[in-house]
């Protein structure tokens, strides 16, 4: 139902929801609004109030391969926003040394076959062609290895197999919800500084107002709902609904509006983080088609390879390591090609607000919740909010049901990603420095206590992982706890009595596609010159 139809039908309350104000221009501000003009058109007015003075967070440049269908719903192909972007593809996200230093194991965007309802994983621990789990049972682990592209030079995606069916009833805008359960092959790297620019040109053009000012006081009416927001020089701004994009001050809903946060710290005790903007001549410095993610002293190190440069930084709990030492070991990590560059500090604030929609306003990005970047969730989870805003958008009743729907879904997004990204720690082998000892004992939520002892016995399966919807199916879960290799697996007793032939012939298909791909695809470079030289001649 559009909102057009909603005010015609159904309002009862005080007025069409119509007016959005957004504060804060980062990466949330602007998916959220170009997302609502997208959905909208002009039925909908939307105000975004971005500070000249406070900066953004400056980091965040993986993501999950859902975002496409962020991109579709804009009806924005590859060509038109990669470019802007200095994007590159990401098949997976490769962790080294997790288990023993030179180890390295990849948690890629591909489903994982069954053979006669046993998951080949299962098959593997019964019968390993090779120690490598990964590549054993995914294609993509060649291919990342390779550092090959997921697209051939003419633009086609690497073969049939990958290629989903549109689900999008014709509209041709396709949204998280039609798709779970499907693998899309790849996700991106981007700068995220510049995809905001990039969609505030894309909301501006588009009607969104674009405010420069400073959000200075919040004030509330009688019921304790967002009346008006007072700006430093525009005065007063008013909306119906208001989204909180203010980054890990969250302004409106826990400074304004007193929504309590709701920490995971006891359970991801990464609280730190130093980043790095590497430069480096990327047209001959391998592009990897992957995030890295690489276990250290107090934590991990991310490498994200993009067509200007290499992103990095250490993530870290402060419990183990001073912000000094963390950038002394990711100068160290780096070299020479960061040596003038300065490096961004930054304090995470790890957990979630306990509800992301209170009365009229609805906090979306960091403001909402935030887990360390170890799977790339930060945008995912903005993606899935404005989707969801939008599937739950009020009406001039403010129907209290849809704010709990929209609620319990975040909930489920943020709790399932914390058991996932918990499993990481918990299954890590490496036990050299107290940090990795502690996290082999840290307490993790009493559920993934309970599922961690069923996946000893068999594992994870879509009936034995968190239940709800959080964008992670169980093979990625397969993935952490056989790569990381710190907790026991043992394959299913019935594999020892049935038929292997059809699992080895799976891992022979397997082992022949990935070899076949690598020798058809382009590298990320050889793929990008191509899309660059394209864009030149027009
Ligand atoms: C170390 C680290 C690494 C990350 N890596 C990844 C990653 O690889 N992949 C991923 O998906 N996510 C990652 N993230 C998360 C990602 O960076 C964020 O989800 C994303 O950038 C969204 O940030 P934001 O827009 O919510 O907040 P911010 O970028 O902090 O933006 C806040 C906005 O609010 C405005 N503002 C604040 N106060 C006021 C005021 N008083 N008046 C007006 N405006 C105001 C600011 O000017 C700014 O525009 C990472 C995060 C961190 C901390």
């Amino acid at each position: 139902m559009t909102v057009a139809a909603q005010h015609d039908g159904t309002t009862t309350g005080d007025g069409p929801v119509r007016k959005v104000v957004i504060v804060g221009g980062g990466t949330a501000g602007w998916m959220t609004a170009s997302y609502l003009v997208a959905a909208f058109g002009d039925r909908i007015e939307v105000t975004l109030v971005e500070s000249a003075n406070v900066t953004t967070v400056g980091v965040g440049e993986a993501t999950f391969s859902d975002i496409r269908h962020f991109f579709e719903f804009l009806r924005l192909e590859e060509h038109e926003w990669m470019p802007a972007c200095n994007a590159t593809y990401k098949l997976a996200v490769r962790f080294e040394n997790w288990r023993q230093p030179g180890h390295h194991f990849y948690h890629p965007f591909e489903q994982l076959r069954s053979v006669d309802g046993f998951l080949l994983t299962d098959w593997w621990l019964r019968y390993p062609s090779t120690s490598r789990f990964d590549a054993d049972c995914f294609v993509m682990a060649a291919l990342c290895d390779a550092g090959r592209s997921p697209r051939h030079l003419d633009g086609a995606l690497i073969d049939q197999d990958f290629v989903e069916q549109d689900r999008s009833g014709g509209s041709g805008r396709t949204t998280i919800l039609e798709y779970q359960g499907a693998q899309f092959p790849y996700a991106y790297h981007f700068e995220a500084h510049l995809l905001a620019k990039f969609l505030a040109r894309y909301g501006t053009d588009r009607g969104v107002r674009h405010v420069f000012d400073d959000v200075v006081d919040v004030r509330l009416d009688e019921r304790g709902w967002i009346d008006h927001i007072v700006t430093a020089e525009h005065g007063e701004v008013r909306g119906d609904l208001y989204v909180d994009c203010t980054g890990f001050r969250a302004l409106l809903l826990n400074k304004a509006l007193d929504e309590p946060f709701v920490s995971f710290q006891d359970s991801l005790p990464n609280d730190s983080a130093v980043a790095l903007q590497v430069p480096l001549d990327m047209a001959s410095t391998p592009i990897r088609p992957c995030t890295t993610a690489t276990a250290q002293d107090a934590g991990w190190m991310w490498t994200i390879p993009l067509i200007s440069r290499i992103g990095t930084g250490y993530v870290y709990s402060r419990e183990y390591c001073e912000p000094e030492e963390a950038e002394r070991a990711l100068r160290a990590f780096v070299g020479p090609a960061a040596a003038d560059v300065e490096a961004n500090h930054i304090r995470m604030r790890i957990g979630r607000s306990a509800r992301s929609w209170v009365a009229n306003c609805v906090a979306v990005g960091l403001s909402s919740g935030f887990v360390e970047p170890l799977e790339s969730t930060g945008i995912f989870f903005i993606h899935h909010a404005v989707e969801q805003l939008v599937r739950y958008f009020p009406g001039g009743d403010w129907d209290p049901q849809l704010r709990t729907l929209y609620n319990q879904s975040i909930t489920h997004v943020m709790e399932g990603v914390r058991e996932f990204l918990c499993l990481h720690y918990r299954a890590a082998k490496r036990s050299d420095t107290r940090y990795w000892r502690d996290a082999r004992t840290r307490a993790v939520p009493d559920a993934l206590e309970e599922r961690l002892q069923q996946w000893a016995t068999k594992l994870p399966e879509a009936s034995t992982v968190y239940p709800h919807y959080h964008g992670l199916p169980p093979y990625s879960y397969n993935c952490i706890l056989l790569g990381a290799g710190g907790l026991p697996v043992r394959p299913s007793p019935a594999l020892a009595m049935a038929d292997e032939k059809a699992a080895l012939a799976a891992f022979q298909e397997i082992r022949e596609k990935g070899a076949r791909l690598v020798a058809q695809l382009p590298t990320q470079n050889e793929y990008f010159a191509r899309m660059r030289a394209d864009a030149a001649s027009g």
